[in-house]
């Protein structure tokens, strides 16, 4: 590697710490741009024939800040010099000495703010193992490759990588998050300060709009919009959370017999608590709202999270048992994780499975979670249960759901919750842009 010293990025490679090889760990490449755009890559792997390989690679997609350490300890040392050199580390899990996971460890501990690729040679379920040991961590990781990885692999998740602003030291430590109590909520109901927005729901295959999940939100007069995480599991430990989906049952259906009157034929979907399945009446009690909404069963499908217990206990199952006999449509709600499992699918006549977002974003280079993907679709299919895939981000998340033949789709790539009202205006849009892709 032919470098000057004009060249030398950043121009500390002279500086390195008595007894490191300076083979070892070097951080050289060429100019500094202007304005760091690009971000500056350091890669660590205990094989110099991978360390020569990669950077060569990287250089040649037009990276030009590449630095290369040969071990942890090397790169750990380096940081510590300079921690804002380096904006992306791309290291090798599997390394004598200090490993990937020791060695990521302490740069989560240290003042290490970039970002992290793992690059390993273990498979694709160690790395998912790692990426979620290392999750609690302050390091941003943009993802996972197993070695070697392609070129087109390594750039999808640099592209991932931006500048991010060093803490800055004066900043005051982030406000804990207020904590609700049962009172709030009460008081929030009293005073009708829940909301809800709406999030598409489309055909994979025509692109058209199904329908929308009614999503609720806290208007706090001083808090702002309060999301559902913070107050639901209080809801439903506190005995709140009736009182509530009966306002989200009531309003959702009072919106849905709005756009059936404009014309628009969609569908809604409720979230319901197995809290709210526990009492005797609450089949009957939908049943007589929907009467009331001059709507159809047909036209609500009641999506449930199985969160708490091992088995559904006979008083839940025999309301959903209920509801369906009633011709509701029932979703078995992120499917995939805690007990929203096959188990709950065999038990319950669920007839739509949704597939938890864990298991769609990023599905097709993920070599994990695509055939657990692939394999849920296959299920349902073969039960005759529609599937929904949530969390669809971007358009890769689409293509490939439309590749396995899931039925429909929800996530930001196609609208994120909204107002009812901004309904009419996303569909505009939404149609001006469906014709790509679903094609002629
Ligand atoms: P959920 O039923 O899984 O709803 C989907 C959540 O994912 C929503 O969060 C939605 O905003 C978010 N989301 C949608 N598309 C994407 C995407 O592409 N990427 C990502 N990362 N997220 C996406 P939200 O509104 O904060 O709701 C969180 C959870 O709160 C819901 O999860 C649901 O379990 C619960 N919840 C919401 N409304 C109600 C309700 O009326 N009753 C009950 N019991 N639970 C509710
Ligand atoms: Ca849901
Ligand atoms: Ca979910």
């Amino acid at each position: 590697m032919a470098e000057t010293t004009s060249d030398i990025w950043p121009p500390f490679t002279e500086t390195l710490p008595l007894g490191l090889d300076a083979d070892d760990a070097k951080l050289v490449p060429g100019r500094a741009p202007p304005s760091r755009v690009q971000p500056s890559v350091l890669l660590v792997d205990d094989d110099p024939f991978m360390l020569g390989m990669q950077s060569r690679m990287l250089r040649s997609m037009g990276y030009s800040m590449i630095g290369t350490a040969g071990s942890a300890e090397a790169a750990l040392l380096l940081l510590q010099q300079n921690p804002q050199a380096v904006d992306v580390i791309v290291s090798d899990l599997n390394m004598p000495g200090v490993d990937g996971i020791a060695f990521l460890r302490r740069l989560g501990g240290n003042s290490f703010h970039g970002s992290v690729i793992l690059l390993s040679g273990e498979g694709a379920r160690i790395i998912h193992a790692v990426q979620k040991l290392l999750l609690g961590q302050q390091l941003r990781i943009l993802g996972a490759l197993e070695k070697p990885a392609s070129r087109n692999a390594i750039r999808a998740l640099l592209d991932r990588w931006t500048p991010m602003t060093p803490p800055m030291t004066t900043a005051l430590p982030a406000a804990a998050p207020p904590v609700y109590t049962a009172d709030d909520l009460e008081a929030a109901q009293m005073a009708d300060q829940w909301v809800l927005h709406y999030q598409p729901k489309v055909d994979l295959r025509t692109g058209e709009l199904v329908g929308t999940e009614a999503l609720v939100r806290w208007n706090h007069p001083t808090h702002g919009l309060v999301y559902p995480d913070r107050f639901i599991d209080l809801a439903e430990d506190c005995g709140a959370i009736d009182a509530l989906t009966d306002w989200v049952l009531r309003s959702a259906l009072r919106r849905l017999g709005r756009w059936h009157e404009q014309g628009l034929h969609i569908h809604m979907a409720v979230n319901v608590s197995v809290e709210n399945l526990r009492a005797a009446d609450f089949a009957h009690k939908v049943g007589e709202l929907v009467r009331h909404s001059c709507l159809a069963p047909q036209d609500l499908t009641l999506e449930v999270t199985e969160s708490r217990f091992m088995a559904l206990a006979s008083g839940p199952l025999e309301a959903l048992v209920r509801l369906r006999m009633q011709r509701f449509g029932l979703s078995i709600d992120d499917f995939g994780t805690g007990h929203s499992s096959l188990a709950q699918l065999r038990d319950v006549p669920f007839t739509e499975l949704k597939i938890d977002r864990g298991f769609v974003h990023g599905a097709r280079h993920n070599q994990l979670i695509r055939p657990m993907l692939e394999g849920s679709i296959g299920i349902a299919q073969r039960l005759g249960v529609q599937t929904v895939a949530e969390g669809v981000e971007n358009e890769d998340d689409w293509s490939l759901l439309r590749e396995i033949g899931c039925d429909v789709a929800q996530g930001y790539f196609i609208g994120r919750p909204m107002p009812g009202d901004q309904l009419p205006a996303w569909l505009e849009g939404w149609h001006a842009k469906r014709p790509r892709l679903v094609g002629p």
